[in-house]
């Protein structure tokens, strides 16, 4: 492993240093200079990102992504440690197949792939999955989810919070009320009205965080929610948070930029689950990721293939990619906005979802003795999204929009894994 330093790079607090990384840690920040010189001149250099939400669909659905595609547009988009959702096939519910995700990211060997485990077994909703199994496991599983499903049995989600408390697991919810959106296609209101599609309410969505967070309580658990989408979801974990709830909640790009006009051309690209909102959920959700109520930007990268999205509205898949994106976004709330800083981006993009987790080796800040996962970028450049990237899914809903920033080199364990905004290998 050669030695080799980024030369004037920018600090998450604005200070610019030469980074020297050696046999895959930071073994010095300041004028020092060791082997390769690499010009970071006007480059942002951050921790690399950790996704706590991403749908790497290996073992099961491969037409849609694998972990190697999956992964590669995980480097690209400035990333070091990627959580894979459990809604493969199978059902990543028992130590076996969590293992199997865990040795294919290893080999694939862009990023630290982490596992999620089910909570419950097959996503039924029925009964609890193996937690202590997974977690014992050689994948080491403290995040468990049934993501794509809501949790919705409050018994079962009592049961889990407590199970996971004892080995400091989370449970990350997908707060969707199953009988409050049957058939729902687009967010409840009156852009759903007027095209016709069946509603998608908020409530259904908020109910089930009230709930959970009083769970929470009344177990003394910790509980991550997924992707929140609206302002009701904003005050109630803003309120729990003010009561001492454990709790942690995450929110997407598309959630953060997308409303639900886009629905207004039927194209399913827009279709996402939760749905698009309105513009005053995304302005309460940009305000949420500057004061700290919603703690990370998870991708939610959910890649279908064209079969899937090339149809009607009401047949098509939910979901959309954004690996590549994420960092654009989450620069174009923090930064671009003049709202916040590069402290809060590294924040919200790699050091606070690596600790919900637990995921070693990530989310460190630049010191000395840190390992050497960067993620080095150009706050200057412009870039109009063309295609879906390194995906083997072609769901881009950013297509042909300009957005701010790119990532130009990624360093996992020491190794460029992207250099000038390519593929290493
Ligand atoms: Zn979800």
């Amino acid at each position: 492993m050669n030695d080799f330093t980024l030369i004037s790079a920018t600090l998450p607090n604005g200070s610019v240093a030469n980074i020297v990384v050696s046999n895959g840690f930071i073994a010095h920040i300041g004028a020092e200079v060791r082997g390769e010189q690499i010009d970071a001149q006007g480059l942002v250099a951050l921790p690399g990102f950790v996704d706590l939400h991403t749908h790497l669909r290996e073992p099961g659905f491969e037409q849609s992504e694998t972990i190697l595609t999956g992964t590669r547009a995980a480097a690209l988009g400035g990333y070091t440690a990627v959580h894979a959702m459990a809604n493969t096939h199978p059902v990543a519910d028992t130590a076996g197949v969590v293992e199997q995700v865990k040795t294919l990211g290893d080999e694939a060997g862009y990023v630290q792939v982490q596992p999620i485990g089910a909570v419950t077994v097959g996503l039924e909703g029925k009964q609890l999955a193996e937690l202590g199994a997974m977690a014992q496991s050689k994948a080491q599983v403290r995040v468990f989810s049934d993501d794509g499903k809501c949790v919705s049995d409050p018994v079962l989600m009592r049961r889990a919070l407590a199970y996971v408390k004892s080995f400091g697991g989370v449970i990350a919810q997908h707060a969707q009320e199953p009988r409050l959106t049957e058939n729902s296609q687009m967010h409840e209101g009156a852009v759903s009205s007027e095209l016709g599609l069946a509603g998608w309410p908020a409530v259904a969505e908020e109910s089930i965080i009230a709930r959970d967070v009083l769970l929470a309580e009344a177990v003394g658990s910790r509980i991550h929610i997924c992707h929140l989408s609206t302002a009701g979801s904003v005050e109630i974990v803003r309120w729990a948070k003010q009561r001492g709830i454990n709790v942690t909640a995450e929110v997407t790009p598309h959630h953060l930029l997308l409303t639900d006009e886009l629905a207004r051309g039927y194209d399913p690209v827009f279709k996402v689950n939760p749905p698009l909102r309105t513009a005053a959920d995304v302005m309460a959700l940009r305000e949420a990721l500057v004061d700290g109520t919603i703690d990370i930007v998870a991708t939610d990268h959910a890649p279908h293939p064209t079969e899937s999205k090339d149809c009607e509205w009401a047949a098509a898949a939910f979901g959309m990619l954004g690996l590549e994106t994420a960092a654009s976004i989450a620069q174009d709330v923090l930064i671009e906005s003049g709202a916040s800083n590069w402290q809060r981006f590294a924040d919200v993009m790699s050091t606070v979802p690596a600790s919900i987790s637990g995921i070693e080796g990530q989310g460190q800040p630049l010191e000395v003795g840190s390992a050497a996962n960067i993620a080095l970028i150009d706050p200057s450049a412009k870039r109009t999204i063309q295609d879906g990237g390194a995906s083997k899914s072609d769901n881009q809903p950013y297509r042909g929009m300009t957005l701010p920033g790119a990532v130009i080199h990624t360093i996992f364990r020491g190794v460029f894994t992207v250099r000038d905004s390519k593929l290493s290998r």
